[in-house]
């Protein structure tokens, strides 16, 4: 069973770790903070436990069997012997782009690179790194471990071998994937991330408050969240990076980020993670 990369174990990387040991594979999971690594590990295991009563059907497992399984590390020289890498880093291109050289240079030649990312071109990734026909788009919803369906991202060197091989894994693991072309935002980050920013102009201009915009899409669409839900699950933060890497990369105004957006991301309300965005989630709502 392959070995499984994870770099990177924020709101992304600890349910794409979570997964993989699920599923019985030994994972690597990097981060630069050891706050970040215990907090995971915290959720991997309450997650686990808590599984068969959220997810009826689920086996019960032992939660430290299957955190057992994750080699939790500061250190990216054990991703050295990986059959397969899942970055999950800060949606940001200062960020990933010095990473990638480490760990073309820490990986096995040939190791496939999945990029989750929200809106960075694939190619863009692709062409930081010796390997580019290795490297795939693998844009995972959110939580990693809960949504059925990936978003493959084909970038302008990526080998039929290697969609081959992540459609392999993908299915080892019970996820289905849509696969389409390189391009900012791919498909659903043009739509998702535009009508958030949407809905958040909505706000700022006090055309009607978060509850009832939310409201809205779930009783008049069946939508299951409604945007301002849906920005504090993927995180404030990072819906902000998103839409200023999809500005960058289209230079047009219509992704410009609402000054409210910045606002509540400078005030540190980030949505679910920090307890606070559109919503309250101190109540552990
Ligand atoms: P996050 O801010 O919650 O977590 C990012 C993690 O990366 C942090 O723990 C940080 O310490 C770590 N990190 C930063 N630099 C690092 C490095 N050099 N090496 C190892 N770890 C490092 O972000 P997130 O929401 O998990 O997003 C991660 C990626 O996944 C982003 O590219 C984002 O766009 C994408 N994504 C996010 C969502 C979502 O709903 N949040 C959904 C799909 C894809």
């Amino acid at each position: 069973m392959d070995r499984i990369g994870v770099v990177g174990a924020g709101t992304m990387g600890r349910g794409v770790a979570e997964l993989f040991a699920e599923h019985g594979h030994e994972v690597v999971l990097v981060d630069v903070t050891e706050a970040a690594l215990a907090s995971a590990r915290d959720e991997i295991e309450r997650n686990v436990r808590f599984a068969p009563l959220v997810r009826p059907g689920t086996p019960v497992r032992d939660p430290r069997e299957v955190s057992g399984r994750i080699d939790f590390t500061l250190d990216l020289k054990h991703l050295a012997d990986v059959d397969f890498l899942i970055e999950n880093v800060t949606e940001d291109w200062e960020v990933k782009r010095p990473l990638y050289a480490e760990l073309d240079a820490v990986c096995r030649p040939g190791t496939p690179f999945g990029v989750n990312t929200s809106a960075i071109p694939i190619t863009r990734v692709a062409g930081l790194t010796g390997r580019p026909e290795h490297v795939i788009g693998m844009h995972f919803m959110n939580p990693a471990h809960l949504k059925p369906t990936v978003e493959l991202i084909r970038g302008h060197h990526t080998s039929d071998g290697t969609i081959a091989r992540t459609r392999a894994l993908l299915d080892g693991v019970a996820k289905g994937h849509v696969l389409v072309e390189d391009s900012s935002g791919f498909v659903t980050n043009r739509v998702a991330m535009l009508t958030i920013n949407e809905a958040v102009f909505l706000l700022h201009e006090g055309v009607s408050t978060a509850a009832d915009v939310d409201r809205l899409f779930k009783e008049c669409f069946g939508h299951a969240m409604g945007p301002l839900e849906t920005a504090d699950l993927i995180g404030l933060d990072t819906v902000l990076l998103s839409l200023k890497v999809l500005y960058d990369n289209f230079g047009d105004p219509k992704y410009r980020p609402c000054p409210l957006l910045t606002r509540l991301v400078d005030a540190g309300l980030h949505g679910r993670k920090t307890g606070q965005g559109f919503h309250s989630y101190e109540s552990g709502e």
